[in-house]
């Protein structure tokens, strides 16, 4: 046979993935991630501070007792006691562990979504819901927010479960992209009547310091999830759900036997004996949130919503929100543009709170573009 140019072979490798990838794949855009390198990274809703030198010291002679030759224990049994101590976990509550809450939502979704079956949540909010139940061919359910305030809209929400009866239903609390914490006794009444999985995402937590924790007791059909990216590990992945150990072994089931690598449960485990430092951190950034809100606040080109979380959602009243990440990026600030993603979006885009420093220097380049 006549050897192909590299060009024939892409041809027909596309060819064939066209008949072969299942057609709610195909049709999916790919999550999309802004190359960051040299700017100020607003986009992501990281912890932009560092660790002392003492404590990065420590922590790279900790790694050193890591068998790197091994396989990881599948179980990460130290690993959870440590998490179970920080975050209160009582007893009898199991904990199911991923490579960043990512995975875990996979795995809810492998487990519980698919063809025939709805998955819910309130719209806009976190995309990872809405992706990964359509690649399984699953039906996505969004209710819309309200529009103003986006709180959550009980009444429309249960009548929504009512009529599409969800096997799974996500609640980011806070919710990304916008910020806010739905009223609890909304929250309450759609667990309540929620004839399936509720799954109450509190990766912001750390910023918000309101749980549904203390809710697993009174619901069977809860289960909560957090991360520890959020807090300042957002480099090495490690996100949990917490629940009835029914829910757990189900779901431990479909868990790749070492989704957390030696390095990752090493790392997570030093970390958490220093889980001071990262409490303080968040408190600094929820500070700096309350002063980059009221500077925001004083540009009349834009508007500002109240952020329980470590970003701040904004509308640009006048002009073009892209024009304007465009503008802050050739100054050297990254941020996130949300418009387009949604039309309760239109115009928006999203602010990690960073140092400082950053924020100023956000503030000043902001001041040259609008
Ligand atoms: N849930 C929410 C609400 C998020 O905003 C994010 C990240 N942006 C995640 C989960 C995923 O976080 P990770 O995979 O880093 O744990």
């Amino acid at each position: 046979m006549a050897e192909q140019t590299p060009c024939d072979v892409h041809a027909a490798a596309a060819q064939c993935a066209a008949q072969l990838v299942r057609e709610p794949v195909r049709a999916l855009s790919a999550y999309h991630v802004a190359p960051s390198q040299g700017l100020i990274k607003l986009d992501a809703m990281e912890n932009p501070y560092g660790w002392p030198e003492d404590m990065v010291a420590a922590w790279l002679q900790h790694l050193r007792t890591v068998s790197i030759n091994r396989y990881p224990d599948p179980a990460a049994p130290q690993l959870k006691e440590r998490l179970r101590e920080v975050m209160a976990l009582p007893r009898e509550y199991e904990l199911l562990l991923g490579n960043g809450s990512d995975e875990i939502i996979q795995l809810l979704v492998l487990c519980l979504a698919g063809p025939g079956r709805v998955v819910m949540a309130p719209d806009p909010t976190f995309v990872m819901y809405r992706l990964l139940t359509t690649a399984m061919g699953g039906e996505y359910v969004p209710v819309a927010l309200d529009a103003e305030s986006f709180a959550l809209p009980r009444e429309a929400m249960l009548e929504a479960m009512a009529r599409h009866r969800p096997a799974l239903t996500f609640i980011a609390y806070p919710n990304n992209p916008t910020g806010n914490v739905f009223a609890r006794e909304d929250v309450e009444a759609v667990i309540a009547a929620a004839p399936g999985l509720v799954v109450l995402d509190e990766a912001y937590e750390p910023f918000a310091r309101t749980s549904f924790l203390d809710r697993l007791a009174a619901h069977p059909n809860l289960v909560v999830m957090r991360t520890l990216s959020k807090l300042g590990l957002a480099g090495l992945r490690l996100g949990l759900l917490a629940g009835s150990p029914a829910w757990i072994s189900q779901l431990d089931k479909l868990r790749l036997p070492y989704n957390i690598n030696s390095l990752t449960q090493a790392t997570a485990q030093f970390a958490l004996s220093h889980y001071a430092q990262f409490q303080a951190q968040a408190a600094r950034i929820r500070e700096d949130r309350g002063a980059l809100a009221r500077a925001l606040s004083r540009f009349p080109g834009l508007r500002v919503w109240p952020s329980e979380a470590n970003f701040l959602l904004c509308r640009v009243l006048r002009g073009d929100a892209r024009a304007m990440a465009e503008g802050l990026r050739a100054r050297g600030v990254l941020i996130r543009v949300l418009d387009g993603s949604s039309p309760a979006l239109a115009g928006c885009v999203r602010i990690s709170v960073g140092t400082a420093q950053e924020n100023e220097a956000l503030l000043a380049a902001l001041e040259q573009v609008l």
